[in-house]
């Protein structure tokens, strides 16, 4: 690259590290006109798809509101940051790893159910009844019930749970 004193195109690389728990190289170059030295940071671009909404209108992706939504339903539940963030981090990841310029606003929510479901099944139920808008209380008792045959887990606190709490 061009060096950012003199313009001059003949820039070596002195040293090249690791950075940012890896996502990132730093590289110290020196200029091989005027000598003078400087750094660069590399860094992967990571296009996140757009986001087609339910109108058709389309958004950029927004990981801060996946983020917010997650912690809406796992508000007060035993769920540590480390956990939410690595959550994010695959749902970003997955949704990147489709390779689609446009992804439906309704595949982020399903990815979040998934992730959700995985994490804490009462968030997951607090979840689902907002984003799926579970029709009645009927519904909702499906739900309860289909979840109760998969193996693993739904801890009593779920059925105690009622969508008219949201
Ligand atoms: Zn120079």
């Amino acid at each position: 690259m061009h060096c950012p004193f003199c313009g001059a195109n003949d820039t070596r690389v002195t040293d090249s590290r690791l950075v940012a728990d890896g996502d990132q190289v730093r590289r110290r170059r020196q200029c091989a006109s005027c000598h003078e030295r400087f750094t660069t940071y590399e860094t992967a671009e990571l296009l996140m798809p757009r986001v087609v909404k339910a109108d058709g209108s389309r958004e950029s992706f927004n990981e801060a509101k996946l983020r917010d939504g997650m912690l809406r339903a796992l508000e007060k539940r035993p769920v540590s940051a480390e956990a939410i963030e690595a959550a994010v981090e695959r749902i970003r990841q997955t949704l990147r790893a489709r390779g689609d310029r446009e992804i439906n606003a309704r595949d982020i929510g399903e990815s979040v159910m998934q992730a959700l479901k995985n994490l804490d099944q009462v968030a997951y139920i607090r979840f689902a009844s907002v984003y799926r808008k579970f029709q009645d209380i009927d519904e909702f008792r499906a739900e309860i019930d289909r979840l109760s045959q998969e193996p693993s887990h739904l801890s009593a606190d779920v059925k105690s749970e009622s969508p008219n709490e949201q």
